[in-house]
């Protein structure tokens, strides 16, 4: 006992960011699944400064306890280790359900897992959404649209996935994902949320994600080839994570509940977007093609005249500054593992 109050008093009181004061009428208690990951910890960030309750359930696949250590300890934050195919019981008011791999490489790792995760996993959040009258917010995908025949992708349009390639079990899972959350809604009530996220970048996102933005930062920081994959004349729409935490915030609190796509308009090929890094990284760098991958969609750019009008939401941060942030945290995240390798 002696050993226990000698720790205790030495204990240095950690400095938390200091979070707002909400009263109990207006202070929620909010899930995040998948919050120790790229996109939920940033949320997790704004929904804590806000002052809301924050229980984050992650199993670390690809999420990190760095990514919210910061919270650790704060009497407004929980982080439970728990992977959500299995049930959990929990009192909430909302759930912000991101829990599933996103990158590629990360989902296509144990397809059937990722199958898992976003069908049994989805139906534990709906199934406790239901017993506790909780609204649920899904961070779907524009990956339910595939490869597609429409372009722009406008929220009508049913999407062209090809059911048993390589992304199907991401693709699938989140299409089935959406089917359940409106199944919910429709026989049990269960308030749904469904936000179609689009390509999404910024500090955070994981070192070996394997996805374009940190592929091409990573690579032109370090000197190396950029490894284009294919003629690079597939597009792809980058939005910068804060926008998309506004995005799921506003509609969240808002009365819409069909899917809803988040993402920036902006359009650019995978060469243009590999010039673009280099020049802003610059460095000795040479753009290479490698064999293009399967499946691949070739044109993505979100039509986002629904969440202008239903949520007044549009995203603010410009590429390039996007970028630039993203640029030197991997920067940052380089000169970090060449210490740690040192040591
Ligand atoms: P991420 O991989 O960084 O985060 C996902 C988090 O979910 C990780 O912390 C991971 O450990 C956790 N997780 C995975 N499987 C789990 C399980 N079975 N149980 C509990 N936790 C589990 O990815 P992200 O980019 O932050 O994506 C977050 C969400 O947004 C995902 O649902 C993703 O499908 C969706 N989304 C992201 C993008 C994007 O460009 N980042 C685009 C479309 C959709
Ligand atoms: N569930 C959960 N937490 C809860 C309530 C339910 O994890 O607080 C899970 C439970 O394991 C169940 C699933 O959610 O399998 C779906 O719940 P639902 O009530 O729809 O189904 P039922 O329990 O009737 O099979
Ligand atoms: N890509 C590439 N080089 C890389 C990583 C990705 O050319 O090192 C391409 C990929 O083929 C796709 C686009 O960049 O056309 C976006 O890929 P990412 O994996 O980031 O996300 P996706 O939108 O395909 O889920």
């Amino acid at each position: 006992l002696q050993r226990i109050e000698v720790k205790i008093e030495n204990r240095v009181p950690k400095n938390f960011p200091t979070v707002k004061f909400l009263n109990y009428k207006n202070r929620k208690r909010i899930l995040v699944t998948g919050g120790a990951g790229f996109v939920g910890s940033h949320l997790v960030d704004r929904l804590m400064l806000a002052g809301h309750e924050v229980t984050v359930v992650d199993n670390f696949f690809t999420g990190r306890k760095r990514n919210v250590e910061h919270w650790i300890g704060h009497e407004n934050f929980e982080l439970v280790h728990h992977d959500i195919v299995r049930p959990l019981y929990l009192e909430v008011d909302e759930i912000y359900h991101l829990a599933s791999p996103a990158s590629p490489p990360h989902y296509m790792l144990n397809p059937v897992k990722t199958i898992k995760t976003n069908t049994l996993g989805t139906i534990n959040v709906l199934g406790l959404a239901k017993r506790v009258g909780a609204r649920v917010l899904i961070a779907s995908t524009s990956e339910v649209y595939g490869d597609p025949n429409e372009h722009p992708q406008t929220e009508t349009y049913w999407g062209h996935v090809n059911p048993i390639g390589p992304r199907a079990c991401y693709d699938e899972g989140k299409r089935v994902a959406e089917t359940l959350s409106y199944a919910y809604m429709r026989q049990e009530g269960v308030s749904v949320r469904v936000a179609r996220i689009f390509n999404t970048f910024g500090p955070r996102m994981h070192m070996n994600d394997g996805r374009v933005v940190s592929n091409f930062i990573l690579q032109a920081l370090q000197n190396d080839s950029i490894t284009i994959y294919g003629d690079g004349h597939q597009t792809r729409s980058f939005q910068y994570v804060s926008d998309l935490v506004d995005g799921l915030i506003v509609l969240m609190s808002s009365n819409y509940t069909l899917p809803i796509n988040i993402g920036n308009p902006v359009e650019h090929t995978i060469e243009q977007f590999a010039l673009m890094i280099k020049d802003l990284v610059g460095g000795t760098s040479k753009v290479v093609e490698l064999a293009a991958v399967e499946d691949d969609p070739q044109r993505r750019r979100p039509d986002i005249s629904r969440a202008k009008k239903y949520l007044d939401w549009e995203p603010k941060v410009p590429l390039a500054e996007g970028l630039k942030r993203t640029i030197s945290y991997f920067a940052k995240e380089l000169q970090r593992t060449k210490h740690s390798q040192r040591d």
